[in-house]
């Protein structure tokens, strides 16, 4: 299922940030900053990485996927669990998705990568790359969590 699309991503900001670090052009303080919600969120709907935090190097980043859209009324602004994605993408017409990363040791975050996912986009020409590899990824966690 390959419905994601208008797929901005922010690893050039990203590099942006870590080299004003580097140069002390902006403290860790600044950049180290993510809220409690943030990191409730990355604690109970995170998606775990293989990605070492650039800041502390201690800690693997943690992905927080935020969803956004007139058609999800009161649950927009909430974290989902990358599983529960594609489930939305297949009943929602259209909402956007938000990925941030978090450092759950020293509390770096910064934005990932923003795509659109639903039901709109199936419609649409060619396979799209993005919330595949996510439905992927979330078979993949089903197939761990029945492998415990
Ligand atoms: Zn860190």
């Amino acid at each position: 299922m390959r419905t994601s699309r208008q797929v901005v991503d922010y690893s050039l900001q990203k590099r942006a940030v870590l080299r004003d670090l580097h140069a002390g052009r902006v403290g860790t303080y600044d950049v180290c900053d993510a809220s409690p919600y943030l990191k409730n969120a990355a604690r109970f709907h995170g998606e775990p990485t293989d990605e070492r935090c650039p800041i502390c190097r201690s800690e693997n980043l943690t992905h927080v996927h935020y969803i956004y859209g007139d058609e999800l009324r009161q649950s927009a602004g909430q974290a989902r669990s990358l599983a529960e994605l594609p489930v939305l993408a297949m009943t929602l017409r259209e909402f956007q998705v938000f990925v941030v990363e978090v450092c759950l040791g020293c509390d770096w975050n910064h934005l990932v990568e923003q795509f659109l996912l639903g039901r709109d986009g199936l419609a649409e020409g060619g396979p799209e790359q993005g919330a595949a590899d996510a439905a992927t990824t979330a078979t993949q966690g089903r197939r761990r969590e029945a492998q415990r």
